[in-house]
């Protein structure tokens, strides 16, 4: 992964002539004046753990498998969050933990909770380290220190079930190492989010992630049976049958539990035959409000593509649904819809057309739904090059129902541009509809302003101000970054105080101690 970015540093991109022009006149752009700091300048806060708390790690999985060296420590400091990033630019490791400790399977992470619990260290489950929401970076006051429990060595396919299409995977595996396993199987997982070249499986369950095939795969918690989860009480094997009626379902309480309740070291999925044929393709409606209407009778009347976006006019004009072609583009008008097809395709594809036609769609072909699928994991790199110009750019979602989604929409939009332009920074606002349900759909923004003298607060008072918006308009705070710690101030809206308590009970039976990702998730 790319120092302070993401991605392989050979893929790296350079913004066009053109964008970056454009961002100067249009938003006042301006490169920042310090490079970003290399890894060598960074001062890390010096080690906290004792040798003897070394020597109980050590003893729980090889002393191989303990690191406390400077780039073991700055590559699992925070996640990949913009502020994350901006933080590593301006030389900020304060969050670096103390050691990582790499554990080859569920009995050596069973063994390094109990020395944790013993000693008072924090752990940090580590997957593929893309969190955007602070969920690697924990509280360490009141802590002997902190360890990031990295699961990279849990890397197998431990069982495919080919009769109930049921595979078993470990957490540690990232998403295309599994679809990889899986695909010599003839199957395929399909979950397939913009940080699908990073992330892990483990990480997928414990933030109940949803990918950008989501209308044709579900989410992925929607496609987990089974989990197995470690904590410092024991083991918890779930998922005994498909469906059960035997009490509330245990496997929701981990699913989404963000390393604070258990660290998942199994997780069985559904799995489906892999497709053979895959088809893009471009819709443009004249307005948000009739795309939206559109996206509405596919999800609750079908017929379903796999893939269903929807651009709003601002992102459909920058032309950000197919980023490789940024700056190539000519100005585009009306909304942008891409629909795609994965396995049966014909009679899915004729009858959604009828569809979209008579909801006033123009088909565009499938030039668009191609550009858009050879670009689906474009997008992060591209942000690494506006930081480099000295844009701020930073993604936030949420969902609702389909009566309030225009309200949402508005309330979100609204703010991110007053709460900006206040700050002396106007900002562009783009937005898509990323994942429909029969009930409702969810919106991701992209925001894009200039860097101010100190653009970490300067996004923090923006998306304190669009969090408080989305509550006020009666979203979810998060659709499927999760919480971690940027969300928690606003879960108790969202579930209630007597909600935070049950989830406070459920962690304090299973982690008396309170190491595990203390302050994610849980206020
Ligand atoms: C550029 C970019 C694009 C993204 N696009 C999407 C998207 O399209 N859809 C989406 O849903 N998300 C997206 N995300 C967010 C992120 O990728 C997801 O939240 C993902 O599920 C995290 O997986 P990970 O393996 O990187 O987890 P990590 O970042 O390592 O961990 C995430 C959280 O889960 C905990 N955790 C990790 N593994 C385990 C485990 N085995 N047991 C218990 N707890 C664990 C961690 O402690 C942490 O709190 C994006 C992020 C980036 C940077």
């Amino acid at each position: 992964m790319r120092w302070a970015g993401w991605g392989d540093p050979a893929h790296a991109v350079e913004l066009p002539d053109a964008v970056t022009a454009l961002l100067e006149q249009a938003l006042g752009v301006r490169r920042p004046q310090r490079a970003p700091a290399r890894p060598g300048d960074i001062e890390l806060p010096p080690p906290a753990l004792s040798p003897r708390i070394l020597d109980a790690l050590t003893a729980a999985v090889g002393a191989d498998h303990v690191h406390t060296d400077r780039d073991a420590r700055l590559r699992h400091t925070r996640g990949r969050s913009t502020p994350d990033l901006l933080k590593l630019r301006a030389g900020d490791a304060t969050d670096a933990p103390d050691a990582v400790v790499l554990p080859g399977g569920h009995e050596e992470v069973l063994a390094v909770l109990r020395a944790c619990t013993e000693h008072r260290v924090a752990v940090v489950p580590f997957g593929g380290g893309t969190s955007v929401v602070g969920g690697l970076a924990p509280r360490s006051t009141g802590f002997a220190g902190v360890v990031a429990l990295d699961l990279r060595r849990l890397d197998r396919l431990v069982a495919v079930d080919p009769e109930s299409r049921t595979a078993t995977l470990e957490p540690g595996l990232r998403a295309p190492r599994a679809e990889e396993l899986l695909g010599a199987h003839g199957l395929t997982l399909g979950h397939y989010p913009q940080s699908y070249e990073y992330a892990s499986i483990g990480g997928f369950a414990a933030t109940r992630s949803s990918g950008q095939a989501s209308a044709g795969y579900g989410r992925f918690d929607s496609l987990v049976v089974g989990l197995r989860v470690a904590t410092p009480r024991g083991t918890l094997d779930l998922g005994r049958a498909p469906a059960s009626a035997a009490g509330p379902d245990l496997r929701q309480l981990f699913l989404g539990s963000e390393g604070a309740l258990g660290v998942i070291t199994a997780v069985t999925v559904r799995v489906r035959p892999a497709p053979t044929r895959r088809e893009y393709e471009g819709w443009r409606f004249a307005s948000f409000a009739e795309g939206l209407a559109a996206l509405r009778r596919l999800a609750q009347d079908g017929p379903l593509p796999t893939v269903l976006r929807l651009s709003d006019e601002a992102e459909t004009a920058v032309g950000l649904a197919r980023p490789t072609e940024l700056g190539e583009l000519g100005q585009a008008d009306g909304c942008l819809m891409i629909t795609g097809y994965e396995g049966p395709v014909t009679a899915r594809r004729a009858e959604a057309a009828v569809v979209l036609r008579d909801l006033g769609g123009e088909p565009l072909g499938t030039e668009p739904g191609e550009d858009w699928a050879r670009g689906r994991f474009h997008a992060p790199y591209l942000r690494d090059a506006l930081l480099d110009a000295g844009a701020l750019v930073e993604t936030l979602e949420t969902a609702t129902y389909w009566s309030a989604l225009p309200k949402l929409y508005e309330a979100v939009r609204g703010t991110l541009t007053r709460t900006l332009t206040e700050q002396g920074t106007p900002p562009l606002v783009l937005c898509h509809v990323s994942h429909v349900y029969p009930a409702g759909a969810s919106l991701y923004f992209t925001v894009v302003a200039a860097q101010a003298a100190d653009p970490v607060e300067q996004w923090w008072r923006a998306k304190a101000a669009a969090s408080d918006a989305i509550v006020a308009a009666g979203g979810t705070i998060t659709h499927h970054h999760a919480v971690g710690t940027d969300h928690r101030a606003w879960l108790a809206a969202e579930i209630g105080d007597l909600g935070v308590e049950v989830l406070r009970g459920v962690k304090a039976s299973l982690d008396p101690a309170g190491v595990l990702n203390p302050g994610v998730l849980i206020p």
